[in-house]
């Protein structure tokens, strides 16, 4: 089943410095079937949060069509920003309670605090926490309502390897205890192979499907780093327009 169909014909910006429009994506279609794990690789600029915004319905200003779901349900959409967002004034347990919907269960708070290992910093405000530990905050925030669809902009940038291989660990976890949809942007070729079902890789302005590769790798085996690295190796030796 298809969980997201877009189809965005354009999206212009209004030109920076100049009269005219800047057109970021053109003709892009692309099918997300439903479980299903895809990462958008891309340079920087390219239209990534332009397109996840599009998704997630916060913007509607383009021309095209997008749909998630079936037409007859209103499908959920958790969204984990690039940076964490947390308000500094409420505790990491009262951040997540902001973002959900009043049929979510504290039960549910306190399983995925569990899982994200920070049931013991739920009381702490977000200036004492790591960054690492802010982003897992932002994940459980994203989680809290049981989204049928999760959006993610490069969520792990600026981690330190150990701890984003740690956060990468758990997001599977949570992602195959409680399967959903998932549109996932990085532009870590290999965190993408690392995540992913399916990498879609992505041009620059304006911004259209390239290539889409499957990734082969069983889930077992993707916490082996040489596993990654030769399946990236041959990825670019095969394809050595992606580098
Ligand atoms: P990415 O997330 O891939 O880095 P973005 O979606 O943020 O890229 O941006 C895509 C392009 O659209 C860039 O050229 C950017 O400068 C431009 N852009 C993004 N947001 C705006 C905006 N609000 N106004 C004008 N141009 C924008
Ligand atoms: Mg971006």
């Amino acid at each position: 089943m298809i969980m997201i169909a877009i189809n965005i014909k354009s999206k212009t910006y209004p030109a920076k410095g100049r009269a005219g429009q800047h057109l970021a994506i053109a003709n892009f279609k692309l099918a997300v079937n439903a479980n299903e794990f895809v990462c958008l690789v891309g340079p920087s600029g390219c239209g990534k949060t332009t397109l996840l915004n599009i998704v997630a319905g916060l913007d509607r200003d383009y021309d095209g069509e997008i749909n998630v779901g079936e037409v007859q349900t209103q499908p959920k959409i958790g969204y984990v920003f690039q940076n964490p967002r947390l308000l500094p004034w409420r505790t990491v347990k009262e951040n997540i309670e902001l973002a959900i919907e009043d049929n979510a269960s504290s039960e549910n708070i306190d399983a995925l605090l569990e899982v994200m290992q920070l049931a013991q910093f739920q009381h702490v405000y977000p200036e004492s926490l790591s960054l690492g530990m802010s982003r897992r905050v932002a994940i459980i925030r994203a989680f809290a309502n049981n989204p049928d669809v999760l959006l993610m902009d490069e969520p792990f940038v600026s981690l330190d390897a150990p701890t984003a291989r740690q956060v990468r660990g758990l997001l599977i976890n949570l992602w195959q205890q409680r399967p959903h949809t998932v549109l996932f942007v990085t532009h870590d070729l290999r965190e993408a192979i690392t995540l992913a079902d399916r990498i879609v890789f992505l041009s620059s302005a304006p911004m259209q499907v390239i290539r889409e590769i499957k990734v082969s790798i069983a889930r077992s085996d993707r916490d082996n780093e040489q596993v990654i690295e030769a399946f990236r190796q041959q990825l670019l030796h095969d394809q050595p327009e992606l580098k």
